[in-house]
Formats: C-alpha cells, structure tokens, sequence
C-alpha cells in the first residue's frame, strides 16, 4: 500500500534541532525515523499515519558506543551492526551482542537501531529483551529541556508500548559498570533465521568469589504481554552455583509459569519447551562468560 500523505519531513543535525521540529507540530503528529525497519512497514500499511518525520539519521551526536570506567552508553541511533561489531561488549554486556548479531539479516542490521528497536517494543523483538536482561536504562530528552533517565523494567510496557512520551526523543541506552565476575546471553529461535523469533531469552549473572550467584535477571521474548522479566528462573538461580542441574530445574519452572500462547507459528507447550531448551543454553553462557 502507499502510505497516506505526509505533510513535513525535516533531517535535523543535532538533537536540539530534533526536539525543535518536534516541538513545532502538535503532539502525536509527528514520529522520529530511525533505521525505518519497523516505521516504514507500519507507514505503508497505514497503522501509523504520522503528518510529520524527523529525520533521525543526520544526528551524529546520537550515535556511538561509549565505554568509560565499565559504564556503558550507546548512542539511540547506534545500528545493530555497529554493536554486533564492538569487541568490547563481550562478558557482562555479551546479551547485547548475542542479540545484535542476529537481529533479522544483514540490511536490517545495518539500518536497525538500538533506540527503534526499544521504542516500537515490538512483542518479540530481542534487543528490549537483551535490554530487560542486562537492567539497561534510557535516557529521554522532552522538547521542555526536562531529561529523565528511565530503568527497562519502567520504560517497557507492553507489546509496542513504552513509557515515552509524544514530547520525548530517546537519546541513549545506558548501563552501570557491571560487577565482577558477571556474564550475560541471549538467543533466539524462529521458524525462519532472518526474522523475529518465536521465542528469544536474555540472562545476566553475577557470581561471588567462591562461585554463588549473587544477581540474577532472566527476561524473555515471543509472549503475548511482551518482553518481561522470568521472576520464576530468577529465585532459583539466585544463590545457586550455576551448576546444570540449577539451571535446569530454573528454566522449568520458568516454563510451567509463563503465559505461553498458540499461534500460527507454535502452540503453547512448544513455546514452553522452547523457554526451557534455550533457557539452558543461554544460562550456561552467561554463567561461562562470568567465569572468564
Ligand atoms: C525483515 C525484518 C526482520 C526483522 N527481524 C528482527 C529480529 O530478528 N529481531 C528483532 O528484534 N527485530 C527484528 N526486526 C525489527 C527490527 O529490529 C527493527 O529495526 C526495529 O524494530 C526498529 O528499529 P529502527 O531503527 O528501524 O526504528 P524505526 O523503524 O525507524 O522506528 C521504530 C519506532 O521507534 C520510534 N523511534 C525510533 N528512534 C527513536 C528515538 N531515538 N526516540 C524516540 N522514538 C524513536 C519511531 O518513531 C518509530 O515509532 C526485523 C525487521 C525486518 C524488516
């Protein structure tokens, strides 16, 4: 379909020009394009019908990957491919790159961002879910000047929905320098390699000196409500030593809790049985990459 008319497209070069196209149109009129991967579809198809883009994509300032002191800051129009490619970003952040390198194929990956991924929140998308995972936060600027920083687990709603809003550009993504010893994964599986999964999983660890977890975060991709946090997997990892066994008791449980649904693509046991397999695999990973 052609998209309905747009009355005002405008590239700003910085965000205070952003903010000011923003600000000159009524609120809900006008939608930022990013990487467009997800606003060009929903244009077309004529769910969204903006009277007016801004242009994100001439905005040097939000783009980049900033690590200082641990702490970790990535610029909202960084492209999967930018953070796929970060050597840096193993261990503690490895979610991020797991989830970058494998978001749909190679042209959505050089055209994706970080910040569109976060703000459509798609239901099964892999980078909010990366996010959830690993406690990142957002950094919003309102067309006011007011900024405010936001932690995942408040910005995420629900399936395309977040906590910004219409007066609010996402400026970055940021992280805290993570404890030692902590490793994070995530992976995803779908009927088809290059596309959104039927179900993708996040986990962050932290382990002690003698081993003992001590932080836990499991999130999960592909349910009806969204990206969300997996409290049942939590608990049990919590305290645990990372064995196999732990993690395998986790992931059932998490399994027998969740709100899987049936679909076209997998009925709900195989999403369960999907929690519990990729589950595992992602778990070991992170518990790996804490030990390293
Ligand atoms: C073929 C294909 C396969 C895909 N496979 C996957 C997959 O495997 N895994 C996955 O997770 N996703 C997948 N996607 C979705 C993809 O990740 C999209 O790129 C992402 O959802 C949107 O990012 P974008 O930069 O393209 O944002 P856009 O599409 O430009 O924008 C998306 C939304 O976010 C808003 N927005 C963007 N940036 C900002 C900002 N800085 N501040 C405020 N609002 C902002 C826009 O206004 C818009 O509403 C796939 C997409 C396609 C086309």
């Amino acid at each position: 379909m052609f998209p309905a008319r747009i009355e005002h497209y405008a590239r700003p070069r910085t965000v205070a020009e952003a903010l000011a196209a923003l600000s000159r149109c009524e609120p809900g009129e006008a939608i930022f394009l990013a990487g467009g991967q997800s606003a060009m579809q929903a244009i077309k198809s004529r769910m969204l019908r903006p009277q007016a883009l801004v242009d994100l994509q001439a905005v040097a300032e939000l783009k980049g990957i900033t690590l200082t002191g641990g702490a970790l800051t990535i610029g909202a129009m960084t492209r999967y491919a930018d953070i796929a490619r970060d050597a840096r970003l193993g261990g503690a952040f490895g979610a991020l790159t797991d989830a970058a390198s494998h978001v749909g194929d190679r042209q959505v990956r050089n055209r994706g961002t970080i910040g569109g991924s976060v703000c459509w929140n798609y239901v099964a998308a892999c980078t909010p879910t990366a996010v959830l995972a690993t406690g990142g936060r957002m950094n919003l600027g309102a067309t006011s000047g007011a900024t405010r920083s936001l932690a995942a687990d408040d910005f995420l709603l629900g399936p395309l929905e977040t906590a910004r809003q219409d007066d609010e550009l996402l400026l970055s993504v940021s992280w805290d320098a993570p404890a030692a010893r902590t490793g994070s994964a995530y992976a995803k599986w779908g009927l088809v390699t290059d596309a959104l999964p039927v179900i993708g999983v996040g986990v962050s660890v932290t382990q002690d000196a003698s081993g003992k977890c001590v932080q836990a975060r499991v999130a999960l991709a592909g349910l009806a409500g969204g990206a969300q946090r997996g409290p049942a997997a939590e608990v049990l990892l919590m305290g645990s030593a990372g064995d196999a066994a732990t993690i395998d008791a986790a992931f059932a449980a998490l399994a027998a809790e969740a709100d899987t649904h049936s679909d076209l693509s997998a009925d709900a046991d195989y999403r369960r049985q999907l929690i519990q397999s990729l589950g595992r695999e992602v778990a070991q990973r992170a518990f790996d990459r804490a030990r390293a």
